[in-house]
């Protein structure tokens, strides 16, 4: 078949094309991430965790006043709101990593995946990636698709969208 972004021929099964990166089912897509820039949103979704789970608990457990419930309401609070927009994000197709470096998860069938198939992707799907010495997620540096594990097992692929 031929890509319906550039022309060039590209075999058969595949969801992008091997030399303009389009998402064959969806052009508006944009183009398929690098593992450099998949890696990069890897740490900054860590990095970002670690950030709210560190204020949090500064919150809660900072100054002097150890009985003090306000603290302890406050930093429920922040971590509720953290919980909610990671939600948010994951309905459109994002976590925080891919949210600041601009990249989101679509459905091979050419949709930004959703809430449900991100949610199982995230849980399960990188439990799955990390259980034989993280090859799941290894499997993107020779994946003609770029997918992970987890991409595979909810049939998405991750792209650097030219509008979002
Ligand atoms: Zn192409």
């Amino acid at each position: 078949m031929n890509c319906p972004g550039c022309g060039k021929i590209i075999q058969g099964g595949r969801s992008t094309c091997p030399w303009c990166g389009a998402l064959i089912t969806n052009l508006d897509a944009g183009v398929v991430a690098s593992p450099g820039r998949r890696f990069a949103g890897h740490i900054l979704d860590m990095a970002v965790w670690a950030f709210i789970l560190i204020v949090v608990v500064m919150t809660i457990a900072g100054g002097s006043e150890a009985e003090d419930g306000g603290k302890i309401l406050i930093g429920l609070l922040l971590l509720l709101a953290s919980v909610i927009y990671y939600f948010v994000l994951l309905s459109g197709g994002k976590s925080y990593g891919k949210w600041l470096l601009g990249m989101r998860t679509f459905h091979i069938t050419g949709k930004p995946a959703g809430f449900c198939i991100m949610l199982v992707r995230e849980t399960i799907g990188k439990f799955i990636s990390g259980m034989v010495f993280s090859l799941g997620y290894l499997w993107i540096l020779w994946d003609p698709d770029h997918q992970t594990w987890h991409d595979k097992l909810v049939s998405t692929v991750v792209m650097v969208p030219n509008r979002y």
